[in-house]
């Protein structure tokens, strides 16, 4: 198949023909329809989070099973799918206590299968890594049978494959990680696709205001027609924060945090409520460092949350957003910029570093 390979950190991705395996016993083959080109994606190949060896990125992704391995009770062939990134191992602590997203038994984050191999290959017969398990910037990926979640036929390829990553990081944030209550004041710093996947998320809920914080202004024009009842372009610090407070009477009840850098981090943090609680959607590169009031954080009784993919069960929760998409409460189309071919998966990769646009499908 064709894929678009990671060989070494700061240099582009190469596309080449790499071999894939059956499914082995609780795996399944699944032909990829659509792919997302996603933040994680750059960090990964920028060299944030250290080098992984030769890989096929690519993390976000929709497809249609069409092979089982050996005692898999579902998906069945020709089952719609998206793709987890973290498969879970269902039988660790976390697992049991129906918290996948806790799982660290999981070998998804050495991008290796259950039984630590890979199912891809180049054809000296040298192993090449799936990013996450997923490889979605590939034609085809073989995953654990229960990272391949089934969805509604209805929904379309590509509004599945953001469900993926960016909506179910956004949106689960808001309804899992926080449970945002009706009448709470959400504020919003970031508005790539994770960051407008928490706009969508906090409309659902009922949140009121929402303030949406960028520094583009045509996506805070985007966050406005997906719900946001205040928007800040984001300029100095002091003055967006003052924007804040003031847009919230003195603090909002919830911030959330979708970028990763050490200085917005510490604007959601001096930006809250008294009981207020931010919330860290956005990865940083490893080892960062972030400093705060210690003495005003007691004192006023705040909290500071990390999110890691929305605390979402894919199984669970997967259906439920392309559920919600179908019912037009997600417009999670709205956040597709277009469509593209593998090839042009550098091109997207510049413009996600820029901050150019909106969500860059891969369509195979
Ligand atoms: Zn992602
Ligand atoms: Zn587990």
């Amino acid at each position: 198949m064709r894929a678009a390979v990671l060989h070494a950190v700061g240099r582009p991705l190469v596309l080449e023909d790499i071999e894939i395996d059956d499914p082995r016993p609780g795996e399944v083959g699944v032909r990829l329809t659509a792919a997302g080109v996603c933040h994680s994606d750059l960090h990964r190949a920028s060299g944030d989070w250290g080098d992984p060896g030769t890989v096929v990125l690519g993390h976000e992704a929709a497809g249609i099973v069409e092979s089982v391995g050996d005692g898999v009770q579902g998906p069945s062939v020709g089952q719609k799918v998206v793709l987890s990134w973290l498969y879970p191992c269902l039988e660790c602590r976390a697992c049991r206590a129906n918290r996948q997203w806790l799982c660290r038994a999981t070998r998804a984050l050495q991008h290796l299968q259950p039984d630590g191999s890979t199912r891809l290959h180049r054809s000296d017969g040298t192993d090449v890594l799936a990013y996450l398990t997923v490889g979605a910037f590939g034609e085809r990926a073989v995953v654990p049978a229960h990272s391949a979640i089934p969805v509604d036929d209805a929904a379309p390829d590509d509004v599945c494959c953001l469900v993926g990553c960016c909506v179910s990081t956004g949106v689960g944030a808001v309804l899992n990680t926080a449970d945002v209550q009706p009448g709470s004041s959400v504020a919003i710093i970031g508005l790539g696709g994770v960051g407008l996947s928490v706009v969508m998320g906090a409309r659902l809920a009922g949140a009121d205001p929402i303030i949406a914080i960028d520094k583009s202004e045509a996506k805070l024009e985007l966050a406005e027609s997906l719900g946001a009842t205040d928007v800040v372009l984001a300029g100095n610090e002091r003055a967006t924060r003052r924007s804040i407070l003031n847009a919230t009477d003195g603090g909002a009840d919830y911030v959330f945090e979708a970028i990763g850098l050490p200085a917005t981090i510490e604007l959601a943090l001096s930006s809250l409520a008294y009981g207020g609680a931010a919330v860290l959607v956005g990865l940083t590169p490893f080892d960062t460092r972030i400093s705060f009031d210690g003495f005003r954080l007691v004192d006023r009784s705040q909290r500071v949350l990390g999110s890691l993919y929305g605390s979402c069960n894919a199984a669970t929760d997967f259906p439920r957003f392309v559920d919600l998409y179908l019912a037009g409460e997600l417009p999670i189309d709205r956040l597709i910029e277009g469509h593209i071919t593998l090839d042009e998966v550098n091109d997207a990769l510049h413009a996600l570093q820029r901050g150019v646009g909106k969500r860059r499908i891969i369509t195979y």
